[in-house]
């Protein structure tokens, strides 16, 4: 996750470097190609403003589980469905609101307890800002990447928020695929009605028979 996607975070008024955590974790966990060591794991906190430097090798199998529990939310396809999935994890991961101020965010809001260590304050923290996003944008911010092939998820806090895909290579990947298709299609329609008009010199038409 590049330091770009920062700078487009804040799309709703409230810090939302949640959405971009769960991505991170989802993906880390639930890929093929997914890092879900240790350092993998860090490397998802370090880069989504979480305390990495918290992190204990006993937190590694809870992140994991949460990794695998948020990614059907990503795959829902009805909005109902992924309601359902939030409510019943807020249910389930007790918050205590409150305002902290500490870097790189500024001033905030943590949903855990105070005394909450770091992965239920990530549980915490994922689930809200995935709840305020679909409240604000429904389903349309968020899903599985479109490429062939691909099995990482997205979230996309833009203005426009027209994405598809996890990344750009994804989409240039899949783009380039289809403008070769499209290519080679109208090209195929060429050769075709070439072919046919080659044929209907030939022959002529009941259209021509009469000159
Ligand atoms: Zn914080
Ligand atoms: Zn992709």
């Amino acid at each position: 996750m590049g330091a770009g996607n920062g700078a487009t975070m804040r799309i709703t008024g409230y810090k939302s470097h949640g959405v971009a955590a769960a991505v991170a974790l989802v993906n880390a966990v639930t890929t093929r190609d997914g890092d879900d060591s240790e350092d993998g794991l860090r490397e998802v906190l370090r880069a989504n403003g979480f305390f990495w430097q918290q992190f204990e090798p006993r937190d590694a199998e809870p992140f994991r589980r949460w990794g695998r529990t948020l990614r059907p939310f990503f795959e829902a396809t009805e909005l109902d469905e992924a309601v359902a999935l939030l409510n019943e994890l807020m249910m389930e991961v007790p918050m205590h609101p409150h305002l902290a101020d500490h870097e790189p965010h500024g001033l905030h809001i943590h949903y855990a307890p105070p005394s909450a260590r770091l992965p239920h304050r990530f549980r915490a923290t994922t689930l809200m800002n995935l709840s305020e996003l679909v409240v604000e944008h429904g389903l349309s911010r968020t899903g599985v990447c479109a490429a062939p092939g691909c099995d990482r998820v997205y979230a996309d806090t833009s203005r426009a928020g027209r994405r598809r895909f996890c990344s750009d290579a994804c989409a240039n990947r899949t783009n380039v695929a289809a403008f070769r298709a499209r290519r080679r299609a109208s090209r195929d329609a060429d050769a075709a009605a070439e072919a046919e008009a080659r044929s209907g010199a030939a022959r002529p038409s009941s259209e021509n028979a009469g000159h």
